[in-house]
């Protein structure tokens, strides 16, 4: 299983490891550090990290290269840098295996705020943890991004599985399976299925389907998915920068594609022009 204070840094700029590694250092992880990506994959598998940082360009294989190799092994939380960005539109659509993105230059503040979200949320099942996982987990941890089904809609099956969460430390048996369209999605295993085939989402992609299946017809903005991936219940007014919101649409790009949803005429997730997306109904 992952260690849960270990983190590795894939960075080939000195300056930006060393800024990483301060950082995630006084996040309180254990920090290994690597320079190139055939280094970086083999740190990962000698220190099970539960947090892998990963540069997209890297002077031997690219990230995206070492992202799909970590991923035969670890199941470690990747978040990629990239440089410009631009480089984030070349993200879209492609399967990168990482659970988020953050662009370069950053702030110290972005990258903990990022960090401390993907901690808070449940790392177990639909993603390879044994369930035993997922009964280990400290409710206080994974109780938040379950319950954040928020003011604008909250469901009583959101709330239904939170309660099971909190009680039993496993959600699995408490939680209601939701079915829209042909899909359905089982908050207890983090499973989604699409007419009976089970789709390979990261982390973030199902919390970002489960956000938007909980809200039903209601719109939810990418600053509200932003703090959803966040844990953060309501508007706590934390900064949300633009790069964020992109993040949101590189996310939302790579979730329909694996769902097979054409955003002209789209199933499941329409786009609202400038504001952000909804569930087809
Ligand atoms: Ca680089």
């Amino acid at each position: 299983m992952d260690n849960p204070r270990v983190a590795v840094i894939v960075e080939d700029d000195q300056d930006i490891r060393e800024l990483i590694s301060v950082i995630l250092n006084q996040s309180g992880f254990e920090v290994h550090a690597a320079s190139t990506g055939a280094t970086g994959v083999e740190a990962v598998r000698l220190n099970n990290p539960a947090v892998v940082t990963l540069d997209l360009g890297l002077p031997d294989i690219d990230g995206f290269e070492v992202a799909r190799q970590i991923r035969l092994f670890s199941d470690a939380y990747i978040i990629m840098l990239t440089g410009r960005a631009d480089e984030m539109d070349t993200l879209m659509g492609l399967e990168t295996g990482a659970d988020d993105y953050l662009t370069k230059p950053f702030r110290p503040r972005e990258l903990r705020a990022r960090i401390s979200a993907m901690m808070r949320r449940p790392r177990f099942a639909g993603d390879g943890l044994p369930a035993a996982a997922a009964a280990a987990a400290p409710p206080a941890v994974t109780a938040p991004s379950e319950s954040t089904s928020g003011p604008a809609s909250g469901t009583s099956e959101g709330a239904a599985s939170s309660q099971g969460m909190n009680s039993t430390g496993n959600g699995a048996s408490a939680s209601i399976p939701k079915a829209v369209n042909g899909l359905v999605l089982n908050s207890g295993d983090r499973t989604a299925e699409v007419d009976g085939t089970e789709l390979e989402l990261t982390r973030t992609e199902f919390d970002l389907l489960h956000a938007l299946v909980d809200s039903g017809k209601q719109v939810r903005t990418k600053s509200d998915l932003v703090r959803r991936l966040r844990g953060e219940e309501y508007d706590v007014g934390s900064y949300i920068s633009d790069a964020d919101e992109r993040t949101i649409e590189v996310h939302v790009a790579n979730l329909r594609r694996k769902l097979g949803d054409n955003p002209r005429e789209p199933r499941w997730i329409k786009t609202v022009r400038g504001v952000g997306y909804r569930l087809v109904h």
